[in-house]
């Protein structure tokens, strides 16, 4: 008892030093003293470790974790929160100092779960994290991988506010002879790092040796700030909420942090004129499972399209994003935001936020889960990228070197949509009609009653006004065929 008095005081006297590593009576060792540890050890009693996330320098406690432990021999020790810190699969666990990561679990067992047990093996080193960690050290490694590649490079960004390196990456056509520009970004919020790995999978799908990848070093130049926080993400805090506002409430008149001050300053020029969009990647809730696309209403239009292409030409090795339940737009965006700012550059198609979710993806709750993996983040990057290449192609023909096989036969070419639906005075039908077609856009009630007909002889972009002073309240459907047989329908919604 004694003895436990003495630690207890030992424990507390480590952590008003802010303390990095927590060593137990047990000789068991704690530890968040590498990048992206976060962990306070409050106490420990036989093999029960009671440990809570660091909020330091946030107004909103958030979630993240991360760290390690040693010595622990063969022994199973319980890790106990303060709250629920995990989602379903508990634990993400590392046995080789942060190169490879499991999860504990692959299932509902651990939702809203306070604690886990593992049993170690013998003394080395077991990292156990909220989810798949993204520091420098990742980024450095990617980048090695493609040393001597001309098509990659990274350059000095900004020195962040504690004088860390903060890294722009150009890769594709890195010559200044591109067609295109879009800027990526990730970690305004620092602990959101499965955007990380989906912007290195957008990287990485630009230097492959498939159509993607040589029409990217053909045509594209792709402009990438990974960690923006880069001090949060290196000395693992949460970022998201900090006060007295974070990154991605910090696109204001005079910015507080270096790199959001280099983003205003810099993206204007290396974007050029070529800026077509640009895409911020964020993680959402500690539960959430939805891959969402954030639009503003000004720009929604292609944002919306561009979801469009996303879910019609995914495959099925990334995580699959469904626009039905996951395309958001709002016409008061939270000022301050990244997108927000890239949305207001001139010429540009759309700025977007994009929340890739922690542990598991699906997009309704019949579904089954996806767990997330390096492997998988980075495939659903390579969709992603290759729906900005199929948006380009179709906004820019004159320039994307679009095929018409390529085009004709996918039904996303197809692009049906109106704004607004529901309408009750007016709504604009959006249409794409792919190269060398026609197309006739049908308008019939839901039983089929034929209201209007309006024939297409055109390829490219449609805006069709549609009034809604003749029509009674109800459902119609817009029913669009081209020449070369393909079809697609919309829903429409009258009230009056
Ligand atoms: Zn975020």
């Amino acid at each position: 008892m004694k003895f436990n008095k003495i630690l207890s005081v030992l424990i507390l006297l480590s952590c008003l030093l802010s303390a990095q590593t927590w060593i137990l009576n047990n000789g068991i060792t704690v530890s968040r003293a590498y990048s992206g540890g976060n962990i306070i050890v409050d106490s420990s009693a036989n093999d029960t470790i009671y440990i809570k996330a660091d909020n330091t320098h946030t107004s909103t406690p958030w979630f993240y974790w991360n760290f390690s432990v040693k010595n622990a021999g063969s022994r199973k020790l319980n890790f106990k929160f303060d709250t629920y810190r995990m989602h379903v699969n508990g634990p993400c666990i590392s046995t080789d100092t942060g190169a490879s990561w499991q999860w504990q679990a692959n299932g509902t067992v651990w939702q809203y779960a306070r604690s886990f047990s593992y049993t170690f093996t013998d003394s080395s080193e077991v990292r156990f994290a909220f989810t798949i960690p993204y520091t420098e050290r990742e980024l450095k490694s990617f980048l090695a991988s493609h040393t001597n590649n001309q098509h990659i490079a990274e350059t000095l960004f900004c020195t962040s506010d504690s004088g860390r390196r903060v890294e722009l990456i150009r890769a594709g056509r890195i010559d200044s002879h591109c067609k295109h520009r879009i800027f990526l970004s990730s970690r305004h919020h620092a602990c959101e790092t499965t955007g990380s790995w989906v912007l290195e999978g957008m990287l990485e799908a630009a230097l492959a040796n498939d159509t993607l990848g040589r029409w990217c070093r053909d045509k594209l130049e792709i402009l990438a700030v990974p960690l923006i926080d880069k001090d949060g993400v290196e000395l693992g805090e949460q970022g998201k909420g900090r006060t007295p506002h974070d990154h991605n409430r910090d696109y204001i008149t005079i910015p507080l942090y270096n790199s959001v001050r280099a983003v205003k300053a810099q993206l204007p020029v290396l974007g050029d004129t070529l800026l077509r969009l640009g895409l911020d990647i964020h993680s959402p809730g500690q539960t959430a499972e939805n891959i969402s696309i954030y639009a503003d209403t000004a720009k929604g239009r292609d944002a919306y399209t561009f979801a469009e292409i996303l879910q019609d030409s995914q495959t099925t090795e990334g995580h699959i994003y469904d626009k039905s339940t996951a395309f958001n737009s709002f016409s008061n965006t939270t000022s301050g935001t990244c997108r927000q700012f890239v949305n207001n550059l001139p010429g540009v198609l759309f700025g977007a936020t994009l929340e890739i979710p922690y542990t598991t993806t699906r997009n309704n709750s019949t579904e089954p889960r996806k767990s997330v993996s390096k492997s998988s983040l980075k495939a659903f990057g390579k969709n992603v990228l290759n729906a900005v290449r199929i948006l380009l192609q179709e906004k820019y023909p004159e320039d994307g070197g679009t095929t018409e096989s390529e085009i004709n036969n996918k039904t996303h070419s197809l692009v049906l949509f109106a704004i607004p639906n529901p309408f009750n005075l007016a709504s604009s039908i959006n249409c794409f009609v792919p190269f060398n077609n026609t197309a006739e856009i049908s308008i019939t009630t839901i039983d089929g009653k034929m209201i209007q007909k309006i024939f297409l002889a055109k390829s490219g972009h449609h805006a069709l006004q549609i009034s809604a002073a003749s029509f009674s309240a109800g459902i119609y459907l817009a029913r669009m065929k081209t020449s070369n047989g393909l079809t697609k329908s919309l829903r429409m919604y009258l009230s009056k």
